[in-house]
């Protein structure tokens, strides 16, 4: 298997026969051993300090004391939700959004045990644009992706009765006797492609990109679709250009805030472009030489380093993809 992309990680084993096993689920939550990785509104807890890596920052059961118990209600409500077992250490996703001030209190006489000092920040995982370490990455994006999907699955999407938690937060069920319906977490698949008429690349800018930065084309895939028709649909709408085979590279977990990203390289058939203005602010051609030799600046940046964008373009910047 090639390396996966950033955001995703084999070091998290799931663990998924265990969700159901509620008293071993309660007993990691009080173990000693188990680490929990907090998210506070969508943010992950790093440290960091000038010059250095971010590294994320987990806590330990005696770090949180008061803030896990009962465990059961935690569970309940999906505050406190399983993600698996790296090196024999159970793993759960720590929601602490109910507070105003989340560093604060894990800094109170109660959390003495945290250790929560300088350098500590809670921080969108997105701002740290691959900077930090892969494995650690992997698990900041999974805790953030559930829970997300928990703080939005409250309610039922058929009855609006509340729901509540199972599965050490794999599932939501409507607590509605009648109603009972099982909510399971989304991800919702994004086709990204990069579309070649050979020795030169379709590149297109979104007016929220950074300063100079051009990216392949994305967009969602729709009810009813398959992959291959979402990527020649996308290109169509955006700039015009019709393409023809399509081969799947890679994926990639995007939880900004609940996506899949579904990679694949794309043969053009024509090469005129019609820009979708109401989607991009550009779009153009640009040749392999002039890529290979271009510094990132202002002018022109290639996509961030985390993502799957730079790597469909640097795959085929290298030769090591055949669109043609
Ligand atoms: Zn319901």
């Amino acid at each position: 298997m090639q390396a996966p992309n950033f955001y995703a990680h084999p070091g998290c084993a799931r663990a998924g026969r265990r969700r159901r096993d509620t008293g071993w689920i309660v007993e990691r939550i009080t173990d000693p051993a188990s680490l929990f990785v907090p998210v506070w509104r969508n943010q992950n807890l790093v440290i960091e300090f000038d010059g250095t890596e971010p590294r994320a920052v987990v806590l330990a059961a005696a770090a949180l004391g008061p803030s896990l118990t009962p465990a059961e209600e935690r569970l309940a409500r999906g505050e406190v939700v399983f993600l698996g077992v790296v090196e024999e250490r159970a793993h759960f996703a720590l929601d602490l959004s109910p507070l105003e001030a989340p560093l604060d209190t894990l800094r109170s006489p109660a959390m003495a045990a945290s250790g929560i000092g300088a350098g500590v920040r809670f921080t969108d995982l997105r701002q740290l644009g691959g900077r930090i370490e892969r494995r650690e990455g992997a698990l900041l994006a999974l805790a953030r992706a559930m829970l997300f999907w928990h703080a939005r699955h409250r309610f039922c999407g058929l009855c609006g009765n509340p729901t509540r938690s199972e599965e050490a937060g794999h599932m939501r069920r409507c607590t509605e006797p009648a109603c009972n319906t099982m909510h399971f977490p989304r991800t919702d698949p994004a086709v990204i492609m990069l579309v070649s008429d050979g020795e030169r690349a379709l590149m297109g800018r979104s007016k929220h990109f950074p300063p100079g930065m051009y990216s392949t084309l994305a967009g969602f895939v729709e009810p009813g679709e398959s992959l291959e028709m979402a990527v020649a649909r996308e290109v169509r709408e955006e700039t015009g250009i019709e393409v023809g085979a399509v081969h799947y590279h890679s994926s990639q977990p995007w939880p900004f805030p609940a996506n899949i990203m579904l990679g694949f390289h794309a043969q053009a058939l024509t090469t005129e472009i019609t820009v979708d203005y109401g989607e991009l602010e550009d779009a153009r051609w640009l040749d392999r030489h002039w890529l290979l030799a271009h510094a990132d600046d202002d002018s022109f940046r290639m996509p961030r380093l985390d993502s799957i964008a730079r790597r469909l373009i640097e795959d085929w910047l290298q030769g090591r993809i055949e669109t043609g």
